[in-house]
């Protein structure tokens, strides 16, 4: 007999809900978490300015009215040691505690057919049998820095933004070098900038980014809101993103010109980029709506930078507004007007090496005390593969996806019986509100394990022609889109030699939800349930 009935890999929001659901629905289960505390990406991403991009009342567990009604949040974007205090403080809630095992990564899952079960082994040598394992590992854990020849001589301390050292860092009166400028990087530079004698941005690509209009929550609104969280969640569940949201239902292409400068004018002043994106349907979708909105961004970069040659490099051109993850931030543009900061263009002169005393490009050296990497991660598929999985005759996952990732729905993969991925690849996932995505699989995969038992079987999988057909869908709908323009790590191409393939699924959480809503009602269409 398995050790326990699941095995879970990895503590973050979806590890942590997935030990109480499985619990709750009378399973043994362990989880495995490589940090020493729980919370995934809100444990390892301290670095100053962490913040949440989707709202609080969103961004946060709809699974216990309880705890919704308890639970109090201090603003609208939680900033990072905020949502990791939630975290914590749901696993205190829930008894959640003698289920995760912290300190401990998982390095293999082999699925040993004689027996039906999978065999984990963690980094400490120890082996556990399950009878099934879930892949809890995060769309965006397996970070990425790049290799720059010189790195190890650089004599200062260098950090990735997901392995901010806890105890801080003081880059007061340093000369600091950024690299990267995403979502993260946007995000940390108005910190650095606040405490550095001087930070060099170091900018491959200009970015598209929104206000947050970030703000304390009060105490009436709260009060109101909360009243009615229940029907909001499930507007929620059944919306496109995962957040209900309030579009015009109009195409720009259908709108005059000055009516569409206001809408887009009231939402950049409400602040957010969901619903500043979602105003017009047609904006994801044509590229010559898209450049309306596109126009409308740049042109509020102009106004925001004083220089204008630094405001035209700051302008994103490459490629459409929202086909690469859209930043949020209030002070990132206005920043480049402080004294202390400078934009250097790695796009026209590249990095070329790192010296113990700073950095190099192909047209200029810069002096650096401390470098900090917001380079992102080896988004969706990282660190599932970086996991020595093997199913059925040994098969590597990391070989059956040398080509790209395949799964059924996003949360199985053929050839790997009982074994599931939250928010894996072809899935809604990171172009969701992540939260909603990951309740809706862990309860997805909870009723699934439910009937296998109810109905005397054992294991399940994922047959290839439904996989194949999925897949077929999940193409075809990106391709209907502006996301495939960019070179985006939806599509991989921030990490050298990652195949491109656009991986999240695109048809929207809602409709989603049904279709798997549907393959459950039809006995798990798609897979095969054996005994
Ligand atoms: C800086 C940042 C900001 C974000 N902001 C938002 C936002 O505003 N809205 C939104 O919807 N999403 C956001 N995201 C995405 C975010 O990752 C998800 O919302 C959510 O936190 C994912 O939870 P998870 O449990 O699936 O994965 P994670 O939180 O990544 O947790 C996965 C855990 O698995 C562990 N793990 C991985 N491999 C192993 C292994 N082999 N053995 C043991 N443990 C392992 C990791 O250590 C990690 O703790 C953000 C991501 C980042 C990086």
């Amino acid at each position: 007999m398995a050790d326990v009935d699941v095995a879970v890999v990895g503590a973050g929001f979806a590890g942590i809900y997935a030990v109480h659901a499985f619990r709750s629905a009378g399973l043994t289960v362990r989880a495995f978490e490589a940090g020493s505390g729980i919370g995934g990406t809100w444990f390892w991403n301290c670095y100053p300015g962490a913040r949440c991009d989707v709202e609080s009342k969103d961004y946060s567990y709809s699974f216990s009215p309880e705890l919704e009604q308890e639970w109090s949040w201090s603003e609208r974007y939680p900033a990072q040691p905020e949502v990791l205090r939630y975290l914590n403080h749901v696993a205190d809630r829930f008894g959640l505690w003698p289920f995760i095992q912290l300190n401990t990564r998982v390095t293999g899952a082999t699925w040993d057919s004689a027996r039906s079960e999978w065999v984990v082994t963690t980094d400490d040598g120890a082996q556990r049998t399950a009878r099934f394992c879930v892949l809890a590992v995060g769309c965006l854990s397996a970070y990425q820095v790049p290799s720059l020849p010189g790195l190890e001589s650089f004599a200062g301390p260098w950090y990735h933004t997901s392995r901010w050292p806890r105890a801080g860092m003081d880059l007061t009166g340093q000369r600091v070098g950024l690299i990267g400028t995403g979502s993260t990087g946007i995000q940390v530079a108005p910190e650095i900038a606040g405490v550095a004698s001087q930070l060099y941005v170091f900018q491959r690509t200009a970015n598209f980014s929104v206000p947050n209009r970030n703000r304390a929550i009060d105490p009436e609104w709260e009060r109101a809101f909360k009243a009615n969280y229940r029907s909001y969640r499930k507007q929620a569940q059944e919306s496109f993103l995962g957040v209900p949201l309030t579009g015009t239902g109009r195409p720009a292409l259908a709108e005059p010109a000055e009516q569409i400068q206001r809408n887009l004018m009231e939402r950049w002043q409400a602040g957010g980029g969901m619903p500043f994106l979602g105003a017009y349907t047609d904006v994801l979708v044509d590229r010559a709506a898209n450049d309306i909105v596109a126009e409308f961004m740049r042109d509020r970069i102009r106004e925001a930078v004083d220089d204008p040659q630094l405001a035209e490099l700051l302008s994103p051109r490459a490629f459409p507004v929202g086909a690469k993850r859209l930043c949020q931030s209030d002070d990132y543009f206005a920043m480049f007007n402080q004294p202390n900061v400078t934009l250097v263009d790695i796009r026209t002169a590249p990095i070329d090496s790192v010296y113990p005393g700073g950095l190099r490009t192909s047209a200029a050296s810069y002096e650096l005390d401390a470098l900090v990497f917001a380079t992102g991660f080896d988004a969706l598929t990282g660190s599932l593969t970086r996991i020595d999985v093997r199913g059925t005759g040994g098969v590597a996952l990391a070989e059956k996806w040398a080509a790209g990732p395949r799964t059924y729905l996003g949360v199985a993969t053929a050839g790997f019986p009982n074994m599931f991925m939250v928010t894996g690849p072809g899935s809604p996932s990171v172009l969701s509100n992540m939260v909603v995505s990951i309740e809706q699989h862990v309860e997805w995969i909870r009723d699934c394990v439910g009937y296998l038992g109810s109905y005397g079987f054992s294991i399940v999988e994922a047959k290839p022609s439904a996989e194949d057909a999925w897949m077929a869908h999940v193409t075809e709908v990106a391709h209907s889109t502006v996301f495939p323009l960019a070179d985006s790590w939806y599509i991989g191409a921030n990490i050298p030699g990652k195949p491109r393939v656009f991986m999240p699924y695109l048809g929207g959480v809602g409709p989603y939800r049904s279709r798997c809503d549907e393959v459950a009602a039809a006995g798990y269409e798609g897979f095969v349930l054996s005994v």
